[in-house]
């Protein structure tokens, strides 16, 4: 049976949709000295907005309309914001088929008899379509913290759409206040090491970043036999993440999905939750010894 204070514990963070479930996470919770944050959706706000559409070849309208082309089926944030961009500007969105997403890459479909990829700039260079001059114009826009994606075919690319996602306003006070704890943060990425540099220098936070789906899992299991560690998310992509930690704890509007795989679960859209969870789990704890 659960001793009543976890119980009144429990209770008291589910009045500030702070959830746990159970004792057993409340006493895990407790004892956290690492918080690994994914980025999008969780320290950022997860809506990015474009910032720049750079056409190479033809005009700005071509080169949104292919992209919105090539992202009609993802459900990615970055493709919902290309989508909403090539809706409000009216472009005419050709017909694309055989549309796939490659998870921490980008997406690719065909149009016309010819195959589009909308992805990260890595992929543009592999296929060797990004010269040294469209390397600099990513960089510089990656310094700014934003995320750079390129429309490309296997012998061109059409240009570069730039977007940022804003950190969330409480994001740099919640690594001071869990730092003031004692308790390390560090953000995971599959976002470009600049990009994601720009936004962890911003918030006070170490980037891990690059990383795929599955290697977000691995460096996990590297940092938790290194520390207890937290794992946040928005759950929606990262349910093998926040299984892989001592504690996975889905933050924000997608938790509904999340709860599921997660150990519990914030359900107001605030980083500053994470130390409040942590500090009723200590608060708590110190109750029943
Ligand atoms: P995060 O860890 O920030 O959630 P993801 O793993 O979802 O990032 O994506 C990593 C990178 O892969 C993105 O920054 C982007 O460059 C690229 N990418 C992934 N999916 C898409 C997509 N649908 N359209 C364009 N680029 C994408
Ligand atoms: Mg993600």
């Amino acid at each position: 049976s659960v001793p009543a204070a976890v119980a009144a514990g429990l209770s008291s963070g589910a009045r500030h949709g702070l959830l746990m479930k159970g004792g057993a996470v409340m006493e895990t919770a407790a004892k956290t000295t690492l918080v690994a944050f994914d980025k999008t959706g969780t320290l950022t706000e997860g809506r990015p907005q474009i910032t720049d559409v750079v056409p190479l070849h033809g005009d700005t309208a071509t080169l949104l309309a292919t992209a919105a082309a090539v992202e009609m089926g993802s459900s990615h944030p970055l493709a919902q914001a290309i989508l909403a961009r090539a809706e409000a500007e009216g472009v005419t969105v050709p017909q694309a088929t055989g549309a796939t997403t490659i998870p921490g890459r980008g997406a690719r479909a065909d149009i016309a008899g010819e195959t589009w990829n909308v992805g990260a700039p890595r992929m543009a260079a592999e296929a060797e379509v990004l010269r040294d001059t469209d390397r600099a114009t990513v960089e510089g826009m990656e310094r700014e913290g934003k995320t750079v994606v390129a429309v490309f075919t296997a012998d061109r690319l059409l240009g570069l759409i730039a977007l940022r996602d804003e950190p969330r306003a409480d994001a740099a006070e919640a690594v001071a206040v869990l730092k003031d704890m004692g308790i390390n943060s560090v953000m995971l990425t599959g976002d470009n090491p600049v990009t994601a540099r720009a936004i962890a220098g911003g918030l006070g936070i170490e980037a891990r970043a690059g990383l795929l789906p599955e290697d977000k899992v691995a460096e996990l299991r590297d940092l938790a036999g290194k520390a207890h560690v937290m794992m946040v998310g928005d759950g929606i992509n990262d349910a093998p993440a926040l299984a892989t930690a001592h504690l996975g704890i889905a933050m924000g509007s997608g938790t509904h999905v999340a709860l599921e795989t997660a150990d519990g679960a914030l359900l107001r859209d605030r980083v500053m939750d994470v130390a409040g969870q942590i500090r009723l789990a200590r608060a708590t704890m110190a109750n029943i010894r």
